[in-house]
């Protein structure tokens, strides 16, 4: 008998041919190297960059790359049919939580020398402690020169960390509530711990009689290694994060583990589906736009909040269609705000709503609105739009999930979706569920990332 119910499908069953497994695997080592080395907005937007170069964007005609501060990227390839219809656009972004450090961040406290941190966006703060931690950034001298930073990467390279306070002496902290537990100011770098020595009487950070030795050799070694002293650090930006690469996981390395998949999967299959095209132009023409400062409420010149999605559509009707209204492409354009969804987690189903929870592997996740208790700041995706949208991933073969994140009175999220719905334009959130959303260690589905990059290759042909 026909069924007229709706199932959602595992997706490591649609894809289980020797084929599929193929690509699947290729894209997640390609995946896997890209998180590896991308743990900043910077190094994402080099790395996009760099690929969108090999394929010749930026020398083609009809393409337009923009990018603003090195931390947002605008990417277009021409469509056969006019500006007026509309683009096929798809978002994702950039940043992602961790430790920066303060302006002022160099202290010497009990012999370690410590670099204070004020963290960046939503942490669970025990996530960071007594664990190997790498230093990412750049540091802009008054010259404006700036070097970039990676230290702690390299195998045998010394790495950083926060120490945690022993068991023994925890029995105070133990008793207190997890909001009050830790301390953000107690989320302090050691950055060293030796002594200078150089037999002079004051030190680099000025302190009489090597007052402060740690810090003087840090100092020093910062002088010797980038060519910076102490107030080149007011124009820094540094970044503490999770250390070392991404990892393949389970017995199977079926998951993949590592720091920063909220976003950069929804950044990697968005690249991936766009720069995998025919050669002949698309029917619309197709837009990428990798946002930073999500994480932090989409403020500043490089969130998306700002103006710079516009001036980069402008630029475009004025470089290939003069004579159409902005307003006119942005009603008819249609776009996925690319992010990721939480997974059941197999410990924690009691927070989800199981009837409307996604499931990892089950492919990509739609969320008709996010926002939270009684939808609040949610964009709500029109009816009509998931419609098309289903469509065109059930001709395509292509797994797919309807979900909301939580129960309705437990949280909830924002996104970068109702920024692009003030212009008119039809949009909804889409992309992998993952576990472990925000935390130094995310998990996604090799077969997610996969079904996911053919499910966005199918919305950017459609
Ligand atoms: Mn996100
Ligand atoms: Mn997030």
């Amino acid at each position: 008998m026909e069924s007229f119910a709706s199932t959602t499908k595992n997706c490591w069953e649609v894809y289980s041919s020797p084929q599929d497994g193929r690509k699947m695997q290729a894209l997640a080592d390609r995946y896997l190297a890209f998180l590896s080395r991308c743990k900043t907005e910077r190094e994402t937007v080099a790395y996009i960059q760099e690929r969108l170069a090999d394929a010749g964007f930026g020398k083609k005609k009809d393409t337009i790359t923009a990018a603003l501060r090195g931390k947002t990227l605008f990417v277009a390839r021409r469509g056969r049919q006019p500006l007026a219809r509309g683009l096929r656009l798809i978002c994702a972004h950039t940043d992602t939580p961790r430790l920066d450090l303060k302006q002022h961040p160099l202290q010497e406290q009990a012999s370690v020398g410590q670099a204070k941190t004020h963290y960046y966006g939503g942490i669970r703060k025990y996530h960071w402690l007594a664990r190997p931690l790498a230093l990412h950034g750049v540091i802009v001298r008054e010259d404006g020169s700036s070097v970039s930073v990676v230290l702690g990467e390299e195998p045998g390279e010394p790495v950083f960390t926060i120490a945690d306070l022993l068991p023994h002496l925890a029995s105070a902290q133990a008793r207190q509530p997890l909001s009050k537990a830790f301390e953000a100011e107690k989320l302090n770098l050691i950055l060293g711990h030796a002594p200078l020595r150089d037999g002079k009487k004051s030190g680099p950070s000025g302190a009489k009689g090597g007052e402060n030795p740690v810090k003087d050799h840090i100092l020093t070694l910062l002088h010797r290694k980038y060519a910076v002293r102490e107030e080149d650090l007011y124009s820094a930006e540094l970044q503490a994060v999770p250390a070392g690469p991404a990892r393949f996981v389970g017995l199977d390395g079926a998951l993949i583990g590592g720091y920063g998949q909220d976003d950069r999967i929804c950044v990697f299959i968005a690249l991936e589906a766009f720069l995998d095209a025919p050669r002949a132009a698309p029917a619309h023409t197709q837009c990428l736009m990798f946002w930073d400062k999500e994480e932090i409420g989409s403020e500043g010149s490089t969130g998306a909040k700002s103006r710079f999605f516009e001036y980069c559509v402008q630029d475009a009707l004025a470089a290939w269609e003069p004579g159409t209204r902005f307003s006119t492409c942005m009603l008819a354009s249609r776009a996925i705000s690319a992010d990721v969804h939480a997974a059941i987690d197999p410990d924690w189903q009691d927070l989800h709503e199981k009837l409307n929870a996604a499931t990892i592997g089950h492919g990509p996740c739609f969320c008709k609105f996010t926002g939270s208790r009684g939808k609040y700041m949610a964009n709500d995706a029109h009816p009509e739009y998931v419609g098309w949208l289903r469509g065109i991933l059930n001709r395509q073969g292509v797994p797919w999930q309807m979900a909301e994140l939580g129960k309705v009175d437990s949280g909830g999220g924002g996104t970068v979706a109702m920024y692009l719905a003030a212009y008119g334009m039809d949009i909804i959130d889409c992309g992998p569920a993952i576990l472990s959303m925000h935390s130094p260690f995310e998990l996604s589905s090799k077969a997610d990332l996969y079904a996911s990059t053919l499910a966005f290759q199918a919305f950017l042909r459609a």
